[in-house]
């Protein structure tokens, strides 16, 4: 009995399931959020028994899973100090300290630099902020424009977000909000969120019919998605 025991907890190492969503859905899913915790949605009526067998059985899937996204980057707040690199669109410039009073980009160079008053130091952050903010508000809203014109949808607003976790949210009548950090982003990425919600318009939940029709307007959205989960949290100021 005493062997017994001690084998299973070699072969199965304790992972704690940090929440346990449950659903109309059919089936279990596993999945390892972006801080390397363990969520599982399940049907309704799944006995705990039940979900604690599968994640035992999938334990080398979970811990490797979680080692991954360990290793991931971390974000590192910026320090506004000439050299340092800022996103923008997917893009690398680095911080040039200038005399004059606008933030600016210069993408002529080898060398991108964005231009950052002096003036600013003082409140770099709040300026730096605001900037994206307006940024994002132009880019998003053009693209989003373009690619609505494309599919014959009809959206109420656009409005840009600081939200915590969100990329992007499509209200009930049609409202878009999207994040300021998507600025930092690729544009393929961007694209991919304001896919996301013009077609929450069509369909306002994540059922396999709603993926269909993501898929069908950028067959490769999962890559898409998956940056977003990799690198999101380094979207940050
Ligand atoms: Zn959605």
């Amino acid at each position: 009995m005493g062997k017994s025991f001690s084998e299973l907890l070699i072969t199965m190492p304790q992972i704690k399931i940090s929440k346990i969503i449950r659903s109309k859905r059919k089936s279990l899913a596993l999945a390892i959020s972006s801080d390397a915790t363990l969520i599982v949605r399940a049907p309704m009526k799944t006995s705990l028994e039940y979900i604690e067998k599968i994640v035992a059985q999938k334990s080398d899937w979970i811990a490797r899973k979680m080692r991954e996204i360990q290793r991931w980057p971390k974000a590192i707040e910026k320090k506004f100090i000439a050299g340092e690199e800022f996103s923008y669109l997917g893009e690398k410039y680095q911080l040039e300290i200038t005399e004059s009073l606008k933030i600016k980009l210069n993408k002529n160079s080898d060398c991108k630099e964005l231009f950052f008053p002096k003036v600013f130091l003082w409140r770099a952050k709040e300026r730096m902020f605001g900037w994206y903010k307006k940024q994002a508000l132009q880019e998003i809203s053009s693209r989003a424009e373009t690619i609505a014109q494309k599919l014959n949808l009809n959206y109420q607003s656009i409005k840009i977000s600081s939200a915590k976790t969100n990329w992007g949210s499509c209200g009930p009548k049609n409202s878009l909000n999207f994040n300021w950090r998507l600025i930092m982003a690729p544009e393929s990425v961007i694209e991919y969120v304001i896919i996301h919600e013009l077609t929450h318009i069509l369909e306002k939940n994540h059922s396999r019919k709603f993926w269909n029709k993501v898929e069908a307007v950028m067959p490769e959205y999962k890559k898409r998605r998956k940056w977003l989960r990799e690198n999101g949290k380094m979207l940050v100021l």
